[in-house]
């Protein structure tokens, strides 16, 4: 019932400057997001790589107004590259890019400004020994992200993509991307869609997940299982039992800051557990989807605002 209210804020402006004002979002974001910087991102990566786990790191930014804000991201994920050579640990955390921080939404060539800023981070990745994947957005992006993945696949063929099993289409784009080489996450899906494109109720939206991961188990790709859900980490396991996948053949990922217990009980049994870890100013869009997903989050923020 809240998640509507909480998808449409997290694009409204008016709602922004609300809770960015509010001082205890700060500490609530905190749960989510590394910091604001760059050294904050760095440190919190050898922290949890120190305890088994992967990371992806993803320099937040959404709405992207202009090229050369586009290209400002693109820098920065650069500069984070050059600093997870430095610091000897790319061979544990890769990025995530959304395309839309990189020029995807400009009414000008956004397409190719994307792909040209996307191609660069790739080059970056590919000299600091490690890869990207890119996030899915609404699914008036889906078409536009798969062709960008599809290019930049040519020359960096370990690019990875998410794929979310809300989209009807989404079990035919598992089977045409479970094959040798590709690097396919998939995750629920975060936006808010309407009916003609996703299964709405959660029941449907499950059992579509199961469907995709079990083309994309039994599939020649290397399977990312980005999910909270019990059952579907169960499902997951069996999959991988029955399709005789090894623990280097296929990776759990959560979201920095959710059930960490989970995640490192799956360390502990020899799995490979990749953490999504964003950091940067940019926060808003990302912590809103974040209060959706779960009304006990909203109910935490709503307490401390009202002890205020
Ligand atoms: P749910 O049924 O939502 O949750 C299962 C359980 O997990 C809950 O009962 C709760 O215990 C816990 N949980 C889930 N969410 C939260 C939360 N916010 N706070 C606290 N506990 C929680 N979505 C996109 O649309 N595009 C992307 O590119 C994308 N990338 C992702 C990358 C990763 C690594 C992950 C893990 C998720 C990504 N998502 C993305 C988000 C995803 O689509 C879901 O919205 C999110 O993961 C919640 O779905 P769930 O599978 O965890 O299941």
């Amino acid at each position: 019932m809240l998640r509507t209210p909480l998808l449409a804020a997290a694009r409204s402006p008016r709602a922004r400057t609300l809770v960015e004002q509010f001082p205890p979002t700060r500490a609530m974001v905190r749960r989510f997001v590394a910091g604001d910087y760059l050294d904050q991102a760095v440190s919190v990566t050898a922290e949890l790589v120190g305890s088994g786990r992967r990371i992806s790191l993803d320099h937040l930014g959404e709405d992207t107004v202009d090229a050369a804000q586009a290209a400002a991201t693109a820098a920065a994920y650069e500069e984070l590259l050059g600093a997870l050579a430095e610091t000897g640990l790319a061979g544990s955390a890769e990025v995530s890019v959304k395309l839309s921080a990189v020029g995807q939404s400009l009414a000008r060539d956004g397409e190719k400004v994307a792909l040209d800023n996307a191609r660069r981070i790739c080059e970056a990745a590919a000299a600091a020994g490690t890869t990207v994947t890119l996030d899915m957005e609404d699914h008036t992006t889906t078409d536009s992200t798969l062709a960008v993945a599809r290019e930049l696949r040519a020359d960096f063929p370990w690019l990875g993509v998410v794929l979310q099993a809300y989209l009807h289409r989404t079990e035919a784009d598992c089977a045409d991307l479970a094959t040798a080489g590709s690097r396919v996450r998939l995750c629920k899906g975060a936006y808010q869609e309407p009916a003609s494109v996703a299964y709405q109720a959660k029941a449907e939206v499950d059992r579509a997940y199961a469907r995709c991961l079990r083309t994309l188990m039994r599939g020649d790709g290397y399977p990312m299982v980005a999910s909270h859900d019990p059952r579907l980490i169960r499902i997951a396991g069996q999959l991988a039992e029955w399709t005789g996948r090894k623990p280097e053949s296929f990776e759990y990922q959560m979201l920095y800051g959710i059930r960490p217990e989970e995640q490192q009980r799956l360390v502990d049994t020899g799995a490979t557990l990749r953490v999504y870890l964003p950091y940067g100013a940019e926060w808003y869009g990302y912590f809103m989807r974040r209060l959706a997903e779960r009304p006990a989050n909203l109910a935490f923020f709503l307490r401390a605002l009202a002890t205020r």
